[in-house]
């Protein structure tokens, strides 16, 4: 997709602080943190959000989730405990609509979410 901000951070024409990478998903630090670590984790095509996963792409859903816990362990949280979210649509309060799954780590998190 031509002018969405993640695929631009997916394919370097915008920088970002880069945690880890494979051939089909990128982990970034979110801008603006709302936690010690707070990561981003997108797959590198365009998938606007969770509406759009089918029979097809559902694998890369599995290798962000893979790439999750690969991050948990580098950042030793495994034994603490995290949050993964994923804000889908309009109700869900997404703001960057190319897919994301939010890893949170490093204080506890409360529920519900507001
Ligand atoms: P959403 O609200 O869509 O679930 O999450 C979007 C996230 O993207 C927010 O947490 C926001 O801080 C982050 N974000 C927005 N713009 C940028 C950017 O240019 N770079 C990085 N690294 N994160 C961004
Ligand atoms: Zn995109």
């Amino acid at each position: 997709m031509n002018n969405c901000l993640f695929c631009k951070i997916a394919n370097k024409e915008i920088k970002s602080d880069i945690v880890k990478e494979n051939k089909n998903i990128i982990a970034f630090k979110d801008v603006n943190p709302i936690s010690p670590e707070h990561i981003l984790i997108i797959p590198k095509v365009h998938l606007s959000d969770t509406s759009m996963i089918n029979e097809e792409n559902s694998f890369l859903f599995s290798e962000m989730a893979l790439m999750a816990n690969e991050i948990i362990k580098d950042f030793n949280e495994q034994d603490n405990g995290c949050r993964w979210v994923i804000n889908t649509g309009k109700n869900g309060g997404q703001s960057v609509f190319h897919i994301h799954l939010h890893l949170i780590m490093g204080r506890k998190f409360t529920w519900p979410p507001g």
